[in-house]
């Protein structure tokens, strides 16, 4: 289930000419924790949902190992369209979309926990400018109108995939988010 307000026609930045479609986020709109990463993919391109492809299927596997299905959270990213070459978001179009959609997101999910998943989405919450493993599994506050939400940084599965030595602080992380979020009590 798609939460928020999303427009799957949207022409706000230039993203919009080289998708295929716009991927909305997906999961339960009560959710506890959010995951939120960067921009989708071809994969997600193709079937407009978000983590599908390899990085997904990690994300997957390191829940379950956690103790946590992927359907008991919220999956969404900063950007929904594709960039061309999978090249990064710019800050331009990161912002334009995050106010318009993510944040509409996040009001309607209001979750209690939120990871950012990689240096994008980091840089677009706690304002990262150094090196992901500085924040890797800290926890942040951010204050979202009367409530504060926990924002806790993981480096991004793709990464993990790429260099599979990152691997055991993912799960570390992850583990780290759902105690946070208490939807299970993995190590
Ligand atoms: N990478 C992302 O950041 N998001 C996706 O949806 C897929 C891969």
């Amino acid at each position: 289930m798609t939460c928020g307000k999303i427009d799957l026609g949207c022409t706000k930045c230039r993203l919009s000419k080289g998708r295929t479609r716009v991927v909305a986020g997906n999961g339960p709109c009560n959710a506890k924790l959010v995951f939120v990463g960067e921009a989708p993919g071809r994969d997600e391109d193709v079937t407009g949902v978000p983590f599908v492809g390899r990085a997904g299927k990690l994300l997957d596997t390191a829940l379950m190992e956690a103790g946590v299905e992927r359907v008991t959270v919220y999956v969404t990213n900063i950007v929904k369209c594709r960039p061309p070459r999978n090249r990064k978001p710019r800050k331009d179009e990161a912002c334009t979309c995050a106010e318009l959609y993510l944040s509409s997101e996040l009001a309607t999910v209001r979750p209690t926990v939120i990871c950012t998943l990689g240096q994008t989405a980091t840089e677009y919450f706690i304002g990262l400018k150094g090196n992901m493993s500085e924040v890797v599994g800290r926890e942040f506050a951010l204050t979202a109108g009367d409530r504060i939400v926990k924002i806790i940084p993981s480096y991004h599965p793709a990464a993990v995939l790429y260099q599979r030595k990152k691997m055991r602080e993912f799960q570390r992380t992850v583990n780290a988010v759902v105690r946070s979020a208490k939807l299970a009590n993995p190590r």
